[in-house]
């Protein structure tokens, strides 16, 4: 093995690892983003009273996205009442 050869090597796994740590930041990022994507259209659809209960956003009468909080532990729709 001449002393050339051993460079290329060196060189070959320094652009591996290189590549390796783009590669696994790019997944992280998507990983990141998805996440983000997962948990937004969950947030938008839900009510919340601050006290720790949850309502869907969705009025379960006329379906419109219409729910709000009247008072703790109570939630209305802007369209029913
Ligand atoms: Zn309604």
């Amino acid at each position: 093995m001449t002393l050339d050869t051993i460079a290329w090597i060196v060189i070959g796994c320094g652009v591996l690892a290189s590549m390796v740590t783009v590669v696994h930041f790019i997944i992280l990022d998507l990983e990141e983003k998805e996440r983000a994507l997962r948990k937004k259209p969950l947030k938008k659809e839900i009510v919340e009273d601050g006290h720790g209960a949850m309502w869907s956003a969705h009025c379960p009468e006329c379906g419109e996205k219409t729910m709000h909080v009247v008072r703790p532990g109570k939630v209305q729709c802007g369209n029913c009442g």
